[in-house]
């Protein structure tokens, strides 16, 4: 069974990023850029968004500092 949410990364501009793996495509919250569903990176699945946060916050967490606004 497939997870509910996407943790994947932007292409374009590297941002984490949580897609609903109902949608085929998503906007990146950073670079505004339109990415289908195949062609984000994807780092991990997720039940809910919860979890989800919780992925993101860890990856940017290991990237130390990269992703700061
Ligand atoms: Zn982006």
């Amino acid at each position: 069974m497939i997870d509910r949410y996407i943790v994947a990364e932007c292409p374009r501009c590297g941002a984490f990023l949580v897609a609903d793996s109902r949608y085929k495509s998503k906007t990146c919250p950073k670079c505004n850029a339109r990415i289908p569903a195949n062609e984000l990176k994807v780092i991990r699945t997720a039940k809910d968004s919860r979890e989800a946060r919780m992925i993101v916050s860890e990856a940017k967490a290991r990237r130390g500092g990269l992703d700061q606004r």
